[in-house]
């Protein structure tokens, strides 16, 4: 059903990442835009994480767009759901400087169609073919495209998360915002404030040497976050990652949310209101598919990528199906009614509406979930393949799919195992009520692989 995933040689699953003036040069992003341009001949959007390598290399993939002919509007520094609101429909495409949740030295680069989703497998093996053939023809002198700045776009963006919500819904509500120094600074406080919430922030200023924590928003980088909601007596916190397509929560009580929890949490809060179709990867919890099915609505599972989330969730609608919504187990969700991409700022404001709906604490809410415990581990070896091929063996007897490397059902729970797409690794994740069996289950998995490395 979902999408399958083809063979990329220079982006990976969310576009191009490397560390800069390493593997990512202003030249590469240069020949990017020039091979965008050449593709998406028009009007180009773009836009910049906080990184310090940002105003390099927008003006060099600016400098690509423009030599080919396109009209490049510049939207300065904003959340890439941002920019990908920007786009939809007012565009020719769009590309987006970042590294997402990467480290500091990292910067890369995400293209965006004309609809706003992320560039298909599909298109982006032609654009990387016009990369690599480096033989794009130029515009001549009185046909060089023009750049605009508008950086005030971005309250487009803001206005359209916003306009899903009753005005002052967030009232009596208080919350801990921490973009972590990334793109989200102008865009979630705005948004929670214009609810009505009463908003603290950490970590609320644009800068590209993360001084607070890493642009993953992970529970050790969280900790500053926890204390604040704690001293504020805060309904929740929530935190991004560097381009804020992804949110996570914590609770009432400083405690870290599992992002398949709030992501089950507001399964639950959507189906709800519509039955319908969840889409999501194969490594996401199954506590999504109980949930789903508790109110009536059903799962399609997808390889990893929200690329793939985004294009089942078009597939599925051009088949008359209802999506309510999709989304990833890290806090990447898609609200369908917004937008058909993760989006963190909209994320920050469901919870604030949820909260308002519910009306109990955060916490209960989420002790009141379907048990649930995940083992997690990433194995480093150059042998994924053949790996995966003597697990199938080992593990036949059990039904096994093979949308992203194999996921084997067992009685009470299942395991994934699959490669890496961007680094010799490979990943397990196991899941069961309890944490007795997911370690068992985890325990020989992991055995299996060792032995076989
Ligand atoms: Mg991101």
């Amino acid at each position: 059903m979902g999408a399958k995933k083809l063979e990329k040689k220079l982006f990976g699953t969310n576009g191009v990442r490397a560390v800069v003036g390493k593997d990512l040069t202003p030249q590469l992003v240069m020949k990017i835009g020039l091979a965008l341009g050449t593709m998406r001949k028009g009007r180009i959007a773009v836009g910049m994480d906080s990184r310090t390598s940002g105003p390099a290399l927008i003006a060099a993939v600016k400098a690509g767009l423009m030599a080919v002919g396109c009209d490049v509007v510049d939207c300065g520094m904003l959340p890439t759901p941002a920019l990908q609101y920007i786009v939809k429909g007012n565009f020719d495409g769009g590309a987006m400087i970042t590294a997402s949740h990467n480290p500091p030295e990292y910067n890369g680069i995400k293209i965006i169609e004309p609809d706003g989703t992320e560039m298909g497998d599909e298109e982006t093996i032609e654009l990387e073919s016009l990369i690599f053939l480096d033989s794009v023809s130029l515009a001549k002198w009185d046909e060089v495209g023009s750049e605009s700045i508008e950086k005030e776009r971005v309250h487009e963006y803001v206005a359209g998360v916003l306009k899903h919500f009753p005005q002052g819904i967030g009232t009596g509500i208080k919350v801990v915002i921490d973009p972590g120094c990334g793109a989200a600074v102008s865009t979630t406080p705005e948004i929670l404030s214009a609810m009505g919430t009463q908003i603290f922030t950490i970590n609320s200023h644009a800068d590209g040497h993360f001084p607070g924590r890493l642009p993953e928003p992970s529970e050790a980088g969280l900790k500053p976050l926890s204390t604040l909601v704690i001293a504020t007596g805060a309904s929740f916190g929530v935190a991004h990652d560097g381009d804020a397509d992804r949110a996570v929560f914590i609770d009432e009580k400083g405690a870290f949310i599992e992002e398949n929890k709030s992501f089950a949490l507001i399964v639950r809060y959507l189906c709800n209101a519509q039955k319908g179709v969840i889409v999501t990867p194969v490594s996401t919890s199954n506590l999504i598919e109980r949930v789903a099915k508790e109110l009536g609505s059903t799962v399609v599972y997808t390889p990893v990528g929200s690329i793939y989330v985004a294009r089942t969730m078009i597939n599925l609608e051009n088949e008359g199906q209802i999506v309510v919504m999709g989304g990833e187990g890290n806090g990447g969700l898609i609200y369908r009614e917004h937008q058909l991409c993760r989006d963190g700022g909209m994320s920050a404001a469901v919870m604030v509406a949820l909260l308002a709906k519910e009306k109990k604490p955060l916490s209960e809410l989420i002790s009141r979930l379907p048990p649930s415990f995940m083992l997690k581990e990433k194995i480093t070896t150059n042998n994924g393949t053949a790996i995966l091929e003597k697990l199938r063996d080992i593990y036949k007897n059990y039904p096994i799919d093979d949308t992203d490397g194999i996921r084997i059902t067992v009685r009470n729970g299942w395991a994934l195992i699959r490669l890496s797409g961007t680094e010799p690794l490979v990943r397990v994740m196991v899941e069961f009520e309890t944490k007795e069996e997911a370690s068992t289950l985890y325990n020989e998995i992991i055995g299996n692989i060792k032995a076989l490395i």
